[in-house]
């Protein structure tokens, strides 16, 4: 479960579209996505690590980023994947206009935002049940920001209007199993995985319920799948904020999970200005489609930025990446 686990991967690339689009609204302290799109045999690949990560992470993002370019992905076990809408720190009414808007089964909000009331969070995830109905699940995300009391207060507060589950309540490992120990409601691990050995981290310390996992985080499909495996936990398979094209890596995903109980984080596109396709990865009826995605090559044109930067970084990705994982040639 090392990065690069494809050999190939090791291939510099010699070209490469890089992208940069606006955000709807500010996301982890960024209002423009960037990032590289490379076109190889299977299809288009995204690479799009964050500013802040060096070449080590990158290494990661980078084999997702080859996989899709030059092996596709395993087949399918879905033709189409659940997904939720996501309900920021808004006010009730906003809240409630979002999940009816949405069309989703499951709704994700916001919970525990800087400065706010806790009867904020009370408030708007009422409305979020009274708009989604008593059949639609209700999950919260508290992004770490709660200590344990105050966890399990807001929790047991919050199950009133019913919650599928909590997800990173608080911000460490042995809060989060503490937590889960005193609650009824399932917890899950998002901010706590961030390589491929934190799931197993995860299980270990009975931190969590289920997992939420990235692919390019985790270096592509295979590699997350090797992790849910071994891991042993329901997936939530989320996106990193990506154009359709790297998107449809996370669909990939979520499509050859053999169990895939719980809808996923992969309605993010509308937190986009643009997309590089005409036909982006929108949800309908609370599913997106398992399809590829073309690249339109005005749309590209219309939001393209220096390559130049971009093929650097995905050099030193290369350079920093290692050799392929033991067991991980000639795999799918
Ligand atoms: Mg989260």
């Amino acid at each position: 479960m090392t990065p690069a686990a494809d050999p190939g991967a090791r291939d510099v690339p010699a070209g490469g579209r890089a992208f940069a689009i606006g955000l709807r609204n500010r996301f982890r302290g960024i209002t423009v996505r960037e990032g590289l799109l490379v076109r190889g045999p299977a299809g288009w690949g995204e690479f799009s690590p964050f500013a802040e990560y060096g070449p080590r992470e990158s290494s990661r993002w980078w084999a997702a980023c080859h996989e899709a370019a030059h092996r596709g992905w395993p087949d399918p076990v879905r033709d189409r994947v659940a997904v939720n809408v996501t309900v920021p720190a808004v006010d009730p009414d906003r809240a409630h206009a979002i999940v009816t808007a949405g069309g989703c089964a499951t709704a994700k909000v916001k919970v525990a935002e800087k400065g706010q009331d806790p009867a904020r969070d009370l408030a708007r995830v009422e409305a979020v049940r009274d708009a989604i109905g008593p059949a639609g699940k209700v999950r919260v995300d508290a992004n770490g920001a709660w200590d344990p009391d105050t966890a399990v207060r807001m929790v047991r507060a919050l199950d009133r209007y019913g919650l599928e589950y909590v997800e990173q309540p608080c911000a460490t490992l042995e809060e989060l199993a503490a937590v889960r120990r005193r609650v009824d409601v399932p917890v899950a691990a998002d901010e706590s995985i961030r390589r491929a050995e934190d799931p197993l981290k995860v299980r270990a310390a009975d931190a969590a319920d289920l997992v939420v996992l990235k692919v390019q985080p985790l270096g592509g499909v295979r590699a997350a799948l090797r992790v849910a495996e071994a891991c042993g936990l329901p997936v939530v398979v989320s996106s990193a904020v990506e154009t359709s094209v790297g998107l449809a890596a996370g669909v990939a995903l979520a499509a050859a999970l053999p169990e895939l109980p719980y809808a996923c984080g992969l309605a993010t596109m509308q937190m986009l200005t643009a997309d590089v396709t005409a036909d982006p990865l929108l949800p309908e009826n609370g599913y997106l489609p398992v399809r590829p995605v073309r690249v339109d090559e005005e749309r590209l044109r219309a939001v393209e930025a220096d390559a130049a930067p971009w093929r650097a970084r995905a050099a030193a990705a290369v350079a920093a990446g290692g050799g392929p994982a033991p067991g991980a040639a000639g795999d799918g």
